[in-house]
C-alpha cells in the first residue's frame, strides 16, 4: 500500500463505527454500511430501496418535536444544497421506549458545479450520542442540590496543590462563601483549618490514594473563617475505561446535629455531676442522720450532763445483770449513792459549779467500776451501781463501796474564785442473792440503807445483807 488512494473506500466503510447511508438524489437509499444498520436496528432489506418518506421513520428534534419529511437531514441537504453539520436527531422506533439520539452530518456528492439536476448522491453520516443526551440534566440536579458537592481530580492526592477542585455546586458557594472562581484549581485543603482533625484527613487521603470511597465527619472553614461540620461522602468517579479520574465529595452540613450532640453530651455531663452531687448530699445527710441518731441514742441511754448511763439505761443493764447472776447462782450488791449537802454547793458556788461537781463524780464512777459492773446517774445528785460479787463476799463489797466513797471525797473540783469543793457521799449497799430476792426489793433496801447513812451523819456507808452470806 503505497498510496493513500489505494485504500478501498468500500472496505473502510464496512469497518467504520460511524453509520453511513447514501441516498440517491431522489431519496432512495442505495448504500448503508453495517454500522448504520446496527445503529438504526434495521436489516439491509429494510433500508435498501426505501426512501426517506417511508412511514417507518420517526425522527424528532432536540425539543422532542416530530420532524416533517422536509426537515429530515437528507432533505435539508437537498433543499438548501449545502452540507449539514452536527445536527442532533432522535429516532423513535417501536422496539424500545427510549429515543436513540444521533449526531448527523450530511453532504451532497457527485455534482459538478452548479448542476443540481438530479444526478448525484447525498451522503449521511451519523453516530449515536444518546449517552450524552438525557431528558434532564444531572448537572442541574447537582447544581441545585441542598448538599454541597465538590469534584476534584483524582491525581496528585498528596501533592502540595492537589487534588485540584474542578467543580463546586451552589450549595458549596452558599455554605462557604467562596465563589467557584475562587476555588477552582485549588485544593480542598483550603477549606481545612486548625481544628480540622488531622487523623480524619489522613484517613481520607489514604482511602483516596487507594481510589476508594470514604466517609468522615470533618470540621471545615468558610471564607470568613466560620467553622462548620460536614458529613462527607467521597466517591471515586471512573471514565469509560474504568479508570478513576475524579472524586466527588457529597457533603452535608451537620453543624447543628454536632452542636446538639455536644449539647446533649454537656447535659449528660451535668446530669452525671448532679447525680454525683446528689449522691454526695445523700451520703452527707446519711452521716448526719446517723450522727443525729447516735446523739439521740446517747440522749435516750446516757445522762446528758455527765455522759454516764441514765436511770432508764442503768435499770435496764441492772435487770440484765440480775438475770445473768441468777442463772449463774452468783450474788449481787446494789448500791445507792447520794451526795451530801449538795444543795449547799449549788447555793454557795452556783449551779455551774454544781454541774462540774456532778460531772467529776460521774468520771470518778467511770474509773472506779469494772466492765461487768453497772452504774448510772438515777436522779439529780443521786447515783446507783450494781456489782457482780462472784467469789467476793459482803466484806469485799463493803470495802469496794468504801473505796468509792473515798474516791469521791478526793475528787477535786475547784470553782472560780474559791477553794476545792468538799464532795461527800452517803452510800446504802444491799448484798443479796438474786435467786431469793428481786431487784426492786434490793433497790428499796439499798435506799433505806442510804437513808440510814444520812441519818447517821452522812459521809458514810450502810450495808444490808439479805439472806445468808456464803462466807
Ligand atoms: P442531803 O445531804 O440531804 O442529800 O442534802 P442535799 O442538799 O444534797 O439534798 P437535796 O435533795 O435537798 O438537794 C439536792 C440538790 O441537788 C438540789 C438541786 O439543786 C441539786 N441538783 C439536782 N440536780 C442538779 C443538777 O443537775 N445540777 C446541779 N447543779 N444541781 C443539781
Ligand atoms: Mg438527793
Ligand atoms: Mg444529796
Amino acid at each position: 500500500m503505497d498510496q493513500f488512494t489505494d485504500i478501498s473506500l468500500k472496505v473502510f466503510l464496512e469497518h467504520a463505527h460511524i453509520g453511513v447511508v447514501i441516498h440517491r438524489w431522489d431519496g432512495t437509499i442505495v448504500y448503508a454500511n453495517p454500522a448504520s444498520l446496527q445503529l438504526l436496528r434495521m436489516s439491509y432489506g429494510q433500508l435498501i430501496g426505501h426512501d426517506d418518506r417511508d412511514p417507518q421513520w420517526n425522527f424528532i428534534d432536540e425539543n422532542n418535536r416530530r420532524l416533517q419529511p422536509d426537515e429530515y437531514p437528507v432533505n435539508k441537504v437537498k433543499r438548501f444544497r449545502s452540507p449539514l453539520r452536527n445536527e442532533v436527531v432522535g429516532v423513535v422506533d417501536s422496539s424500545r421506549p427510549e429515543v436513540t439520539w444521533f449526531s448527523v452530518n450530511a453532504y451532497p456528492e457527485g455534482h459538478t458545479g452548479d448542476d443540481w439536476s438530479g444526478e448525484g448522491f447525498i451522503v449521511v453520516l451519523f453516530s449515536e450520542v444518546t449517552s450524552d443526551r438525557q431528558n434532564f440534566s444531572f448537572r442541574d440536579i447537582v447544581e441545585h442540590a441542598a448538599d454541597v458537592v465538590i469534584v476534584t481530580e483524582a491525581d496528585d492526592i498528596d501533592g502540595p496543590t492537589g487534588p485540584r477542585i474542578v467543580y463546586v455546586n451552589r450549595a458549596f458557594e452558599e455554605l462557604t462563601g467562596y465563589s467557584p472562581e475562587e476555588v477552582l484549581g485549588e485544593t480542598p485543603r483550603l477549606l481545612q483549618g486548625k481544628l480540622t482533625s488531622a487523623e480524619a484527613c489522613a484517613r481520607i487521603r489514604e482511602a483516596l490514594g487507594r481510589k476508594e470511597a470514604v466517609r468522615e465527619t470533618l470540621l471545615n472553614y468558610g471564607k470568613t473563617g466560620r467553622p462548620y461540620w460536614l458529613d462527607m461522602n467521597i466517591v471515586p468517579l471512573s471514565n469509560r475505561l474504568g479508570q478513576v479520574t475524579h472524586f466527588a465529595a457529597i457533603e452535608r452540613n451537620v453543624s447543628d446535629s454536632v452542636f446538639h450532640a455536644d449539647q446533649l453530651e454537656q447535659r449528660n455531663r451535668d446530669l452525671r455531676e448532679l447525680k454525683q452531687n446528689l449522691q454526695a448530699l445523700v451520703d452527707r445527710r446519711t452521716t448526719e442522720l446517723r450522727e443525729a441518731n447516735h446523739r439521740l441514742e446517747k440522749l435516750a441511754f446516757y445522762d446528758e450532763l455527765t455522759g454516764i448511763p441514765n436511770r432508764r439505761s442503768f435499770l435496764d443493764q441492772s435487770a440484765q445483770q440480775f438475770s445473768r447472776a441468777r442463772r449463774r447462782g452468783e450474788r449481787l450488791a446494789f448500791g445507792m449513792l447520794d451526795l451530801d449537802h449538795f444543795k449547799t454547793i449549788n447555793d454557795e458556788h452556783g449551779h455551774e459549779a454544781g454541774d462540774r461537781a456532778l460531772i467529776a463524780v460521774a468520771g470518778c464512777l467511770e474509773r472506779f467500776f469494772r466492765q461487768e459492773d453497772c452504774f448510772g446517774r438515777i436522779g439529780g445528785e443521786e447515783f446507783a451501781f450494781t456489782m457482780l460479787l462472784g467469789r467476793r463476799g459482803e466484806a469485799d463489797a463493803s470495802a469496794i463501796a468504801s473505796r468509792l466513797r473515798q474516791a469521791i471525797a478526793t475528787t477535786r473540783v475547784v470553782p472560780q474564785g474559791a477553794g476545792p469543793l468538799k464532795l461527800k457521799a452517803s452510800i446504802g449497799l444491799c448484798v443479796f442473792d438474786p435467786a431469793e430476792h428481786d431487784l426492786e426489793d434490793a433497790m428499796r433496801r439499798a435506799d433505806e440503807a442510804m437513808y440510814r447513812a444520812k441519818q447517821a451523819g452522812r459521809d458514810r456507808l450502810e450495808v444490808i445483807v439479805l439472806g445468808p452470806d456464803p462466807d
